[in-house]
């Protein structure tokens, strides 16, 4: 496929028109110190109709920095799309900014192609949580939207693919640790192809040392910084001065080594500190990773600089990583030879030189996305609330459990509307086994009902069927203890039936009806799932929800306040040709 690949950074404009396939550039060009000029990034893409032929685009993708915790994989572009770009995530305002500009303006020039967005983040959104997760408050993290989204994921993703077809091995048995090393740097630990930690967090500012930011620092210096010098003045320092530029005056690491085999000590100081952070993450990495196959190294200082590699992989010989000298200051990668193997020949850990090339992953991604028969609807968002085990009373048990007229005490409202989780709990004893302090729910219902997951059940020794609220006829029996009785409950024991609460509204906006049975998509997480049987339930009375039990949750990895996908309504709607076109590309 023939694709045009836009590239618009805060300063600059690439763009290429390239075979996805062959990787061959038909045309390209570029546009620099566009945010000089007035309309900057609109003008100078409306000049590229002008200097490339049009007529062979088959294709349209864009580099986008940030897809925030909204995109895991690259997507067709719509006003929906936009829109959740452009609010994707503050600390990715700029970056966001001049790509929304770009592709704003490369939709009205070329309104007849479809246009795709690839993220440097995706990349990395499967990482697990303890990766992801920063050990800061709860409450903060949630009203921040603070965790680790790592950048430079399209090269990463890359050279990872180009090295494990040097190899000739599956991505899948191969484990790397993918150093870009660019005017930006960032490390990324590999795991058989999906991304499990990476060096960058949730900005670009963390992690290896880079041409004009520091990498780590102590939090305490950041909050020193901004008492002495004010917020702005220290991210200015943060993101332009720090860096190789902040130690040695220079940003550009040739002229740091010529500087530096001239005696420059502030350059020699810059290469040793550079060097070495690396060489951290790498240590680190290789204990995330239990071990690795091969460091990459990538970034035209990866790709060109024998002084900075060497530096890097020297003293690794006690994790079996040990390069050829001379391999190493003979590289010269090219797309005709985008890998060059410098280990020496006894080396456990192979060290690999790999091309990376930014525009021929979005090509690829692009071709990828659009290879089947794609009608792709913009997504239905539905909010996932994890429901652990829990029991509804009639009046009859909670007078034999907790005294005669006793009554439900407020712990927590829960999300629908009235209903809220008591101060009370109660025991279930099973033949096996017994599960105590399990909490009640309230108001009072007209049936009892308790509510438990499949481990809960092989605890128990019962066998519970699966059940919509309120059929609890013929369901399981259960013994319930409460402080002041036991009841011997003939039925009500039910495994819930996963269901999604809406009201008639947004039952119409999602085209379906109370009884409908559809499919939801959670993707984003370690475990992507689709749960298939999930009953809708309107009533004015609920607020939109899907209610999944524990193990359900767990079995994808979800944490409550997550989204999943509704893709699925009825045959032959046009959620169904979605779902249709989904499966083909998995199939492919
Ligand atoms: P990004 O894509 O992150 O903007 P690049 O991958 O283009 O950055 O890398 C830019 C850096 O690569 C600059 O610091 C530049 O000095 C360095 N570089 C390019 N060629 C060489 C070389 N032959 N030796 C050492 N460094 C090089």
């Amino acid at each position: 496929m023939k694709v045009l690949v836009i590239n618009c950074g805060a300063s600059s404009i690439k763009y290429q028109v390239l075979d996805s396939d062959s990787g061959q550039i038909l045309q390209k060009g570029k546009a620099e110190r566009v945010n000089e000029r007035k309309d900057g990034h609109g003008r100078a893409l409306e000049e590229i109709p002008a200097t490339i032929d049009v007529s062979i685009i088959e294709a349209v993708g864009h580099k986008v920095v940030h897809g925030g915790a909204k995109f895991f994989d690259s997507v067709i572009i719509n006003s929906e799309v936009i829109d959740a770009i452009s609010r994707c995530h503050e600390s990715a305002s700029l970056h966001n900014h001049a790509n929304l500009a770009g592709i704003r303006t490369a939709i009205e020039i070329l309104p007849n192609l479809v246009h795709v967005a690839v993220f440097d983040t995706a990349f990395h959104s499967r990482m697990p949580s303890r990766s992801k997760n920063y050990a800061l408050p709860a409450d903060i993290v949630e009203k921040y939207n603070i965790c680790r989204f790592g950048f430079n994921g399209i090269s990463h993703d890359f050279v990872s693919r180009r090295a494990a077809n040097f190899l000739q091995q599956s991505l899948e048995e191969l484990r790397f640790i993918s150093c870009h090393l660019g005017n930006d740097a960032s490390a990324c630990a590999i795991e058989f192809g999906h991304s499990v930690e990476t060096s960058m967090g949730m900005t670009p500012l963390e992690g290896l040392v880079m041409a004009s930011r520091p990498g780590d620092v102590d939090p305490g210096i950041v909050t020193m910084l901004c008492r002495e010098l004010g917020i702005g003045a220290t991210e200015h320092i943060l993101n332009r001065k720090s860096g190789l530029l902040g130690i040695s005056g220079l940003n550009d690491m040739r002229d740091i080594e010529t500087k530096a085999a001239e005696g420059f000590e502030p350059a020699r100081q810059a290469i040793a500190i550079y060097a070495h952070q690396v060489r951290k993450y790498i240590g680190a990495y290789t204990s995330v990773l239990g071990g690795a196959d091969a460091i990459l190294l990538t970034g035209n200082i990866g790709q060109n600089s024998a002084v900075i590699r060497q530096r890097i992989l020297q003293h690794f010989d006690y994790i079996g990583l040990r390069i050829d000298y001379d391999k190493n200051n003979d590289v010269n990668v090219s797309e005709q030879h985008p890998v060059i193997d410098i280990s020496a020949h006894n080396a456990r850990i192979r060290a690999l030189v790999v091309a990376t090339n930014e525009e021929l992953g979005i090509a690829k991604e692009t071709a990828k996305l659009l290879g089947g028969k794609t009608i792709v609807q913009p997504a239905k968002p539905i909010p996932i609330a994890i429901s652990g085990r829990h029991a509804h009373l009639d009046r009859h048990t909670m007078d034999i459990l907790f005294g005669t007229n006793s009554e439900l005490e407020v712990f927590k409202m829960i999300s629908q509307p009235g209903q809220y989780a008591s101060e009370q709990t109660v025991n279930l004893v099973g033949p096996r086994d017994r599960i105590n302090g399990v909490r009640v729910l309230g108001p009072l219902r007209r049936n009892n009902q308790i509510e438990i997951a499949r481990t809960d059940e092989f605890r128990l020794g019962v066998d519970a069927p699966i059940r919509g609220s309120g059929q609890v006829e013929d369901s399981a029996p259960i013994i319930l203890e409460g402080p002041r009785g036991t009841v011997n409950l003939k039925e009500g024991l039910i495994c819930a039936r996963r269901h999604i609460h809406m009201t008639p509204s947004d039952a119409q906006k999602y085209g379906v009806e109370d009884g409908d049975e559809v499919e939801v998509e959670i993707s984003g997480t370690p475990r992507d799932l689709t749960f298939g049987d999930v009953l809708i339930r309107v009533s004015e009375k609920y607020i939109l929800e899907m209610h999944i039990d524990t193990d359900e949750a767990n079995a994808a990895e979800l944490n409550s306040g997550t989204t999943g996908d509704l893709i699925y309504q009825k045959p032959d709607s046009p959620a169904e040709a979605i779902l249709s076109s989904r499966r083909d590309r998995q199939l492919d």
